[in-house]
């Protein structure tokens, strides 16, 4: 735990009792604040109740007296209209901040040089996190990985020297974080998501551009025209950035070729890694996600080798494009993460013959988008709610089977597998589709794949 000192003696509302809200209250608590929590649902009040946390009725609560109200990232600030707490706070001149502007707060004062690597964008942030923090602690450093991912940030080891806290932030996340001052900050890609908190692209844009804008090193990914006005924006400061790019030979950045990752200088570019054969790997995406992590690596001054030999060794994250194994020639992949055509069509571009299983609680625009992948694919299987629809689509296109459940998908598509002339075949779960029509989750819904491979391997 990060007990936040820099609070010692001060007062805290905390609203909104998810493990963020949680682990601030007892990270306030250690520090020595005074702090009192509350959330509007009764689960979240039950689980404070249960760790003994001081609960007190915000609603009734005198604003004035208190130093800031700490709210949960899911907690509407602005949009579509500021949550009754924010509105509190703002009569009362009471500063609305985050978790994770407490761990900023709690660096600055007791290890300002403490390196922080923050990372960002639309798509790729928990590999980028996961990544650039497996390369390192492969490197022998002393790292603590958590934020938007995994571990809530207070519930990490403190800040010190020579301890790298690589964090993945949310843009709800860093609209809470004020003081926001990373050592490196990444800012991968943006496209439209999450407008219904941030209203337009505007504003999300201008949100997320704090990570690169505050860092000492920002690192952007400048495929998208969003990244390349905040790149644009540094430079014209007089500021270096490191451009990174999976299209273009971007001066004094990386560059992603055909499983190469380039160092670019002022005209030309030199091989810094290959990417090649490794399976956690695999696409376009995630070479960007590569770069980005190595841009980072390579900031806080590991050598390239060093760099090479964790991106080789990285397991991946489980539910995007995950190896499961192989059975004969029959390659397993799960990709429950994909809970949307976008995200499929990233697995789709990185596999040849494919024996695909799609479906579940659909979202709006089907797999239409998907047709340029459709000649690789061998067979589909089709399984929840979309089932009838991703039928229409593929009619006359693509061999289907409504499979209906996921068992009898998987039992289906490996028999065909196995039985097909590809040399490669590639059984893979990328549903396009929310899972809830079948399952809590995605990571139940990749979990029972899990089991179920295992089962026959
Ligand atoms: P996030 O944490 O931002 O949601 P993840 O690393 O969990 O991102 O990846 C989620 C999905 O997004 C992946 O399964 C993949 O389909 C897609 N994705 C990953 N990295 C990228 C990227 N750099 N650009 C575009 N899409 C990506």
């Amino acid at each position: 735990m990060t007990p936040v000192t820099v609070f010692n003696g001060k007062r805290a509302a905390v609203f909104g009792l998810g493990s963020s809200g949680i682990s601030a209250t007892k990270a306030l608590i250690a520090g020595g604040a005074e702090v009192a929590v509350w959330d509007d649902g009764e689960k979240g009040r039950d689980k404070a109740a249960q760790e003994r946390l001081p609960l007190a009725d915000l609603k009734n609560a005198d604003w004035a007296k208190f130093d800031a109200l700490v709210l949960a990232p899911g907690v509407p600030l602005t949009h579509p209209e500021p949550h009754w707490t924010v509105k509190a706070a703002q009569l009362h001149n009471v500063p609305v901040i985050g978790d994770v502007e407490l761990f900023a707060a709690q660096r600055a004062g007791v290890a300002p040089d403490a390196p922080f690597v923050a990372i960002t964008g639309t798509n790729g942030k928990s590999t980028t996190t996961a990544l650039t923090a497996h390369i390192l602690s492969a490197a022998g450093k002393d790292v603590q990985v958590g934020g938007n991912l995994g571990t809530p940030i207070l519930a990490l080891e403190p800040p010190k020297r020579d301890r790298i806290h690589v964090i993945e932030l949310s843009s709800y996340q860093i609209e809470l974080m004020p003081s926001l001052k990373p050592t490196i900050g990444v800012m991968l890609n943006l496209t439209p998501d999450h407008l219904d908190r941030h209203a337009t692209m505007e504003r999300y844009a201008s949100i997320k551009f704090a990570v690169p804008d505050r860092a000492k090193f920002p690192v952007i990914g400048v495929d998208d025209e969003y990244g390349r006005a905040m790149a644009a924006k540094i430079a014209a400061q007089g500021r270096k950035v490191i451009a990174i790019s999976t299209t273009q030979i971007v001066p004094h950045g990386y560059v992603a070729g055909q499983s190469h990752i380039y160092r670019t200088a002022e005209k030309d570019a030199k091989e810094a890694a290959n990417l090649a054969g490794i399976g956690s790997l695999r696409g376009v995406h995630n070479a960007q996600n590569a770069m980005a992590a190595f841009a980072a690596c390579s900031a806080l001054g590991l050598d390239d080798q060093t760099i090479q030999r964790g991106l080789r060794s990285f397991p991946g994250l489980a539910h995007r494009m995950e190896e499961i194994g192989r059975k004969g020639k029959v390659l397993f992949v799960n990709d429950s993460k994909a809970t949307n055509a976008d995200s499929t069509a990233k697995a789709l571009a990185s596999f040849d013959d494919m024996f695909w299983i799609a479906g579940g609680l659909p979202k709006a625009g089907g797999i239409t988008s998907l047709a340029e992948f459709f000649p690789r694919i061998r067979k589909a299987y089709l399984v929840g709610e979309a089932a009838a629809d991703f039928a229409k689509t593929l009619d006359g296109k693509v061999a289907y089977e409504m499979a209906g459940t996921l068992d009898k998908a998987v039992a289906l598509a490996a028999r065909d597998a196995e039985s097909s002339d590809a040399a490669e075949p590639v059984v893979l779960l990328s549903p396009a589709c929310a899972s809830f029509d079948q399952f809590p989750n995605f990571e139940v819904r990749g979990n029972t794949f899990r089991t179920l491979v295992q089962a026959m391997l």
